[in-house]
């Protein structure tokens, strides 16, 4: 297509230089900006509109799943943070401390919320007395702050908005039971939302959530063949319930320490649809959450009929609806084709006097760059079936370039050129911390989930009996 060059070459090459692509992906197609403070961002309403979508989706599944929803207070006494060991070293180096208010200097210095599990506990201790009052399973829609030294929008800032599961058990088999639900309502969303394959396991003691048990993660290949954690689900076991003293009376009339959970996931998601999805053009956005899920470009505007069909049929897919937007601006067709293809919406129907005279209108993929006829008299059907299409095409192409990066190695040789080359690489582990931080050091790839299924013979760092089958990746 002639008409693309001089949109495209605004958008750094996504093969030579990934970053910079990002980076112009994010702020020409305004999903976001900087915000004045280092390390912020503001995200603008058409980055927004994704968060909304994907905020609807998931609030539906914690709902079928039991779970309410409740706010908690931004500040936290920074006595808290102290009382569970492992989690204030884990996020003492990156927590806002408020020393001031109202002009006079705190008795108590307050933290800004990094996560919530001191202050959920708090209230818990509370509010659980006994067994009748087991389980406890809550969630909260909040921004987050941690502060961060490196950061870019979606993947590393120091506020974002999340989501916070906390729940409260009797017995530890249903608190774990818990964990693995909501990694798995995680996965399904991913999958048939976002349209993003993820590969889901246990962390290592390393990379696991501060205070927590076991971690269990979600992990997500980008462009780049860079592993994204997109969502984690912590088992806190009694670690939180003795630190915050939740205590219950429970049948057999024993006094006894509940059972945590937590598990969230953040704006990161948004990083995650740009970095799986984008191609040279921009955004690729599947239909589930996409703002716009069909433009129409009128072609020939000012011709008689053309903008009142254009209107016409964008009732029609309103009423049905979908997320329809007629571009109705006065920019050329071609200028438009471009902007909407960077913008990632799914669908464009072009209509001019020759379709509207032949009762017919092309409809343009962006997942797949393609075009084909449809007839008029049936836009509405036609549109309801290809988004339905797009949505299992997009997580199929998907799933198609990441299974095809995923490798082995039996050695350092082989986790070096497999990351090197942009793969996931399997490898053997035996459990050592030494060796882990040795592929770290050597390669820079980490260990992002075990491998669920499989096992290894030997490990690929000291020869070792192996213990563990683990997915290694460079990570954002
Ligand atoms: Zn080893």
């Amino acid at each position: 297509m002639a008409n693309d060059n001089n949109f495209v070459n605004q958008i750094a090459d996504i093969e030579k230089d990934f970053p910079q692509w990002y980076t112009d992906v994010v702020l020409k197609t305004k999903l976001v900006d900087y915000g004045p403070v280092k390390g912020t961002m503001v995200i603008r309403p058409y980055g927004y509109a994704i968060w909304e979508n994907i905020q609807r989706e998931l609030d539906r599944r914690f709902k079928e799943t039991g779970h309410e929803n409740a706010y908690f207070p931004l500040l936290i006494p920074m006595s808290f943070l102290s009382k569970e060991k492992e989690h204030v070293e884990g996020f003492a180096p990156e927590v806002a401390v408020v020393t001031h208010a109202g002009g006079e200097e705190l008795a108590e210095p307050l933290v800004v919320r990094p996560t919530s599990e001191t202050i959920f506990g708090n209230m818990y201790s509370k509010w659980i007395q006994s067994y009748r009052d087991l389980p406890v399973l809550m969630n909260q829609w909040a921004n987050v702050m941690r502060w961060e030294k490196t950061t870019r929008p979606f993947l590393r800032t120091s506020e974002f908005l999340w989501q916070e599961g906390h729940t409260a058990h009797a017995t530890e088999e249903e608190a774990l039971e818990e964990t693995i639900k909501m990694l798995n309502v995680y996965k399904e969303f991913a999958e048939n939302c976002l349209a993003i394959p993820v590969i889901t396991g246990k962390k290592t003691e390393k990379e696991k959530f501060a205070g927590a048990v076991a971690t269990f993660g979600m992990e997500a290949m980008m462009h780049d063949g860079k592993s994204l954690q997109a969502g984690t689900s912590h088992y806190l076991g009694q670690n939180f319930a003795k630190a915050f003293d939740i205590k219950f009376l429970d049948k057999d009339g024993a006094l006894k320490y509940a059972y945590t959970s937590s598990w969230g996931v953040s704006t990161r998601l948004i990083g995650a649809l740009i970095m799986a999805h984008g191609d040279q053009r921009g955004l690729a956005l599947p239909p589930v959450v996409a703002p716009v899920q069909v433009v129409i470009v009128p072609i020939a505007a000012k011709k008689a009929g053309v903008m009142e069909k254009c209107a016409e049929v964008k009732s029609q897919l309103e009423a049905a609806g979908i997320r329809v937007k007629l571009d109705d601006t006065d920019n050329s067709p071609g200028w438009k084709f471009n902007e909407w293809e960077m913008k990632g919406v799914p669908l464009r129907i072009e209509l001019g006097p020759r379709d509207i005279e032949g009762g017919k209108a092309l409809i343009f993929r962006r997942d797949r760059l393609e075009k084909a006829e449809y007839s008029l008299g049936d836009i509405v059907s036609a549109v309801k079936e290809l988004l339905a299409v797009v949505q299992k095409d997009m997580l199929e192409a998907a799933r198609k370039r990441r299974d095809r990066r995923i490798v082995y190695a039996n050695d350092m040789a082989g986790i070096l050129a497999g990351v090197e080359g942009g793969n996931f690489v399997k490898a053997g582990w035996c459990g050592c911390r030494e060796c882990e931080d040795k592929i770290k050091a050597e390669t820079a790839a980490t260990a992002r989930v075990y491998a669920e299924g499989e096992s290894a013979e030997t490990c690929a760092v000291c020869g070792k009996k192996a213990q563990h089958m683990v997915i290694f990746a460079r990570a954002y």
